[in-house]
């Protein structure tokens, strides 16, 4: 056969509407690239490129591991969810029973090691670890058991809010959880969380007791009050190693979810009304990340209660849409168009699929509904916040914020954001009341800001996260509010003390139930010298 010519060929690819679908074809080939990198499932663990400080080697130790305990690892390093805090460790002991704990606290005191405890591994910055230290991973250690005359759950400190509630669920709830359902009891009592339920204020104000093995190998129940309790709730794992807690739960209750959406300037007046109506069982908001509204306008999501029989709604499911949902957030990654897509879509595509013209029978059926039991949107684990992005990663921070100052703030965090070209994913509104802890982040009732911003993981990324964290911070104090403790290390000690002027003190607490400071993390290493 004859070749054709080689001018022909060009004649032929020059032609417009062949150059139209070759381009057409490249640009569908690039998005679908695209589109699967933004939506892909994790493979594995995520770790980033180790930043100076977090990539220290580790200090050798030549000690025999102690072969009644079951070592997951020897050596090595451990990561938190930031994927930041690559942090060199002795090693990690899988926790099953008390004697367990024990021992591996015995070992430690024998071997002069430090000890520091882990549960779902969502406090970021790397504070959690100590560096060198023989870590507990407490996940393994989860028996739960109902008492459903006095509605009281023993959970022990690795259960998680997840499986807590399958095991809830119908009949009964968690109180007061975080907004996801991933983490641990222990995690959770030891930041002393809070979530959806704004009548119900943080865990701590939900437990009866907490037995704790105290550095010595003692085990003690303390109860609320007492000066241990005051320590353990919100004390990040310092006191002792929370084994098992005693939980007050709630009915579950079948309730019609609403959204409305609202001027940021009128969310003060929107909130008078939800706290007066005592039928709303949970309430939170989030407000405009478009560049176009930012910070302006906002959704408030309410669930007031219903008479729908609980016992009808259908077994807990898991988050659906999660590639669609991962795709939404990452996208909004990439730039105003892209953020304002994601607020669009919360705006108006949301609402449609949730439509409320269908029957309760149907509504409880899909569980998707405008009528949801109490335990379906506190079960969400959120594996959609997991991703693959190279050079990325998601830190989440928190403001309490008295509550008659939070038009002031929302407007200082906007100017924040806008000068710092901060890559924001999510601000949320949610409500605590006040606490009576030792390290105490709501001396009042307050509002929480919760943010979630998007950062390279290089140091330059480091770097503007850790500008942002000190302007925000610095604002909170400002409008005399605190920040939580269990992300970034991002602050001063001065920051820290201005925030919790009683700081001094807990470190004094601390040298008293533990004078070898054998529990120790990054966080307290870091500060105690405040
Ligand atoms: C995406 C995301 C969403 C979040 N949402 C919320 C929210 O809605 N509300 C909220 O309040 N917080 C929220 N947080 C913060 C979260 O509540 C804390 O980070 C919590 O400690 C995580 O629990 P964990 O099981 O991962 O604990 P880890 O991070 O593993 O540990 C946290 C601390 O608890 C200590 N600890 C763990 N187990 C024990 C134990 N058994 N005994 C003694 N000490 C122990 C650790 O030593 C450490 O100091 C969020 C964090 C992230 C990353």
């Amino acid at each position: 056969m004859k070749s054709k010519p080689k001018a022909d060929i060009l004649q032929w690819v020059r032609k417009p509407a062949v150059i139209v679908v070759v381009v057409v074809i490249v640009a569908a080939g690039v998005l679908v690239r695209k589109i699967l990198y933004y939506s892909a499932d994790p493979i594995g663990e995520k770790d980033c490129p180790p930043l100076a400080s977090a990539g220290d080697k580790a200090t050798r130790i030549t000690l025999p591991y102690d072969p009644s305990l079951t070592w997951e690892q020897k050596g090595g390093t451990i990561n938190d969810s930031s994927c930041l805090d690559r942090t060199p460790v002795f090693g990690i002991v899988e926790v099953k029973s008390t004697s367990d704990v024990s021992r591996a606290l015995a070992f430690a005191r024998a071997h002069s090691l430090k000890i520091s405890i882990a549960g779902v591994r969502h406090s970021q910055g790397g504070q959690a670890f100590a560096k060198n230290a023989l870590v507990l991973d407490m996940r393994t250690f989860k028996t739960v058991s109902l008492d459903e005359k006095n509605k009281v759950l023993t959970a022990e400190g690795g259960a998680t809010w997840h499986d807590i509630q399958k095991y809830l669920h119908p009949k009964f709830s968690v109180k007061a959880m975080q907004s996801t359902d991933i983490f641990t009891v222990g995690g959770s009592i030891s930041v002393n969380a809070h979530g959806m339920d704004h009548q119900a204020g943080s865990v701590g104000d939900t437990l009866l007791s907490v037995t704790v093995m105290l550095p010595d190998g003692s085990v003690v129940r303390t109860t609320p009050g007492e000066d241990l309790f005051r320590h353990v709730v919100g004390g990040y794992g310092l006191f002792g190693i929370i084994l098992s807690a005693d939980v007050r739960v709630t009915d579950n209750v079948i309730y019609r979810s609403e959204r409305q959406l609202i001027k940021t300037a009128d969310f003060p007046t929107a909130w008078k009304d939800i706290e007066a109506n005592k039928n709303i069982g949970l309430f939170y908001a989030h407000l405009s990340t478009a560049p176009g509204s930012l910070l302006d306008e906002g959704i408030l999501y309410t669930y007031a209660k219903t008479d729908a029989d609980p016992m009808l709604s259908p077994p807990l499911g898991e988050v659906s849409s999660v590639k669609l949902r991962r795709l939404t957030i990452n996208l909004s990654k990439l730039g105003p168009i892209w953020m304002s897509l994601k607020w669009w879509m919360e705006k108006y595509v949301e609402p449609k699929i949730e439509t409320c013209e269908i029957s309760r029978t149907q509504a409880l059926a899909t569980g998707e509904g405008c009528l949801v039991a109490r335990n379906e949107p506190m079960h969400d684990s959120v594996p959609y916040l997991k991703n693959n992005l190279k050079n990325d990663t998601d830190i989440l921070h928190e403001y309490f914020i008295p509550r008659d100052r939070i038009l002031s703030f929302v407007a200082g965090m906007k100017k924040i954001f806008t000068e710092n070209g901060t890559n924001i994913l999510n601000v949320s509104i949610r409500v605590v009341h006040k606490e009576d802890i030792a390290l105490n982040y709501a001396p009042t009732d307050a509002f929480s800001v919760v943010l979630y911003i998007n950062q390279t993981t290089d140091a330059a990324g480091n770097a503007k996260m850790k500008k942002v964290t000190g302007e925000l911070i610095d604002l909170t104090h400002a409008e005399g509010g605190r920040f939580f403790l269990p992300y970034q290390l991002h602050y001063s000690p001065e920051q820290l003390r201005a925030s919790y002027p009683a700081i001094s003190q807990f470190f004094e607490a601390k040298k008293r139930y533990d004078p070898q400071e054998l529990l120790t993390n990054t966080w307290y290493e870091t500060y105690k010298g405040v």
